[in-house]
């Protein structure tokens, strides 16, 4: 009993964790249901080997590819781009959704025993994410049904107009049951529904397609050909790289201690949005951000309380603009802003200076729990000065604009910190 209390998900929020469950018990359900109506023919006896086929690529696939997914999961996630829907889709096209399921437990419960586990990865984990694949592959291999004897039954037959739809329809299924679970997840556990996050990007997309028309090609030769499945291995091994090269950059651009941006990466999309807004005549705004006294901190609780402190001041800043506005850590304990696309003139400084109000606002608001020595404690009273510059018509650079943030982030200290200051005009000279 003593290590079932232990077990990392009980540190869940309580939504995510009725959320698990609830997922991982219906599709646990499923899997015994749609087994259970199997009759016990020689249909059935053929799915079942078949699983067992797939279940055995998958297991290949990822012993092939070991290295490179035990390398993927040291890295932090960014989105967790998923090459198992090879078998596991074509699983759904050609299987009943008993079979099919099979499929799916038997590859991530050996993905778990030879990746995720030994990466020190919490085993609940991968029981929601197989719990997602399996609701996704039962309802993509119901959708599919009707069209299994026409398309992927027999070869030679083909399949009508009406059952090339049914494998589109199948496809496109199978990917919004997946993806709502996963920002269903994602939500919950960051209390924040972005769109960017629930609709990835073009990246994501290209890796997920790819994945998706080699498990249609492996559904087709699959029946036919069996042998020559096996030679979806290789395109399928380059794509993990692919995939790998990925969540490298994602590494190369992320802060470790914040998970904001570097400063470089900050640089690059703060120059792309500069040059965005300018297209489309709109402003922006830089926000330099310096924490106020944090040597006290670090003096007072330790250097270990002060990243948690930075980490959870990075959270907030994140947390109060747009998913579009580049969030960086400029230094130790100083972060910049870009708000993107803002009206120009007057109004577009009034709302810089509100977001850079609220901004301060969170933060002195937060509480952030810490584990020194000497027992659990909280961290209250911290804050931030804020310097604002703003550019509009007059197409300042990224760097002048970064000059004038830090004089007016100087000017905020000298004021007494915890405020927030605009940048003076250039004819009333500088500091
Ligand atoms: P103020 O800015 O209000 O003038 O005072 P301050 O105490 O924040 O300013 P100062 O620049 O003197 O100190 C910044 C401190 O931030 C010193 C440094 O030890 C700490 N710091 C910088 N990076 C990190 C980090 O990554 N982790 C921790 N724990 N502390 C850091
Ligand atoms: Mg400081
Ligand atoms: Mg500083």
């Amino acid at each position: 009993m003593r290590s079932v209390a232990r077990w990392p998900v009980w540190e869940l929020r309580r939504s995510l964790i009725v959320v698990l469950l609830a997922v991982v018990l219906l599709a646990g359900g499923l899997v015994v249901a749609a087994l259970a109506v199997l009759p016990a023919d020689r249909a059935t006896a053929v799915a079942v080997l078949g699983a067992a086929g797939l279940t055995a690529l998958g297991v290949l696939h990822t012993e092939l590819a070991i290295g490179i997914e035990r390398l993927r999961r040291r890295l932090p996630e960014g989105a967790y781009l998923d090459l198992m829907t090879v078998w596991t889709f074509a699983g759904a096209l050609v299987l009943p959704p008993g079979p099919a399921a099979l499929t799916v437990l038997g590859v991530y419960g050996h993905l778990w025993f030879r990746v995720w586990r030994r990466a020190g990865v919490a085993a609940y984990r991968i029981l929601y994410t197989a719990a997602t694949v399996v609701l996704a592959v039962v309802a993509a291999s119901v959708v599919a049904g009707p069209a299994r004897v026409g398309v992927t039954g027999d070869i030679g037959a083909g399949g009508s107009a009406a059952d090339y739809g049914l494998l589109l329809a199948a496809v496109v299924v199978y990917c919004l049951v997946n993806q709502a679970l996963v920002v269903l997840a994602l939500t919950l556990s960051t209390r924040r529904f972005g769109w960017r996050a629930a609709l990835g990007d073009w990246d994501e997309h290209g890796i997920e397609v790819s994945t998706l028309c080699l498990a249609v090609l492996v559904a087709l030769a699959a029946p036919a050909q069996p042998l020559l499945v096996p030679l979806v291995l290789p395109p399928l091994l380059m794509l993990h790289r692919a995939v790998l090269i990925r969540q490298l950059q994602d590494r190369v651009d992320t802060d470790a201690k914040t998970g904001l941006l570097t400063a470089g990466a900050w640089r690059d999309r703060a120059q792309r949005e500069l040059a965005r807004a300018r297209r489309r005549r709109l402003a922006v705004a830089v926000l330099l951000l310096d924490l106020d006294h944090f040597k006290e901190i670090n003096d007072g609780h330790g250097h270990l309380a002060g990243d948690e402190v930075l980490s959870a001041v990075a959270g907030t800043v994140a947390a109060q603009v747009r998913d579009d506005d580049p969030v960086g850590r400029f230094g130790g304990e100083e972060f910049v802003v870009l708000l993107a696309g803002l009206p120009p003139g007057t109004e577009g400084r009034e709302r810089a200076h509100l977001a850079a109000e609220r901004i301060r606002r969170a933060v002195s608001d937060l509480e952030v729990p810490i584990d020194p020595s000497g027992g659990r404690t909280t961290v209250d009273g911290v804050s931030v000065s804020v310097g604002v510059a703003f550019s509009g018509a007059d197409r300042r650079a990224l760097d002048d604009l970064l000059r004038s943030a830090d004089y007016a982030l100087y000017a905020a200290k000298r004021a007494g910190r915890n405020r927030v200051r605009p940048m003076r005009h250039r004819s009333t000279g500088r500091r």
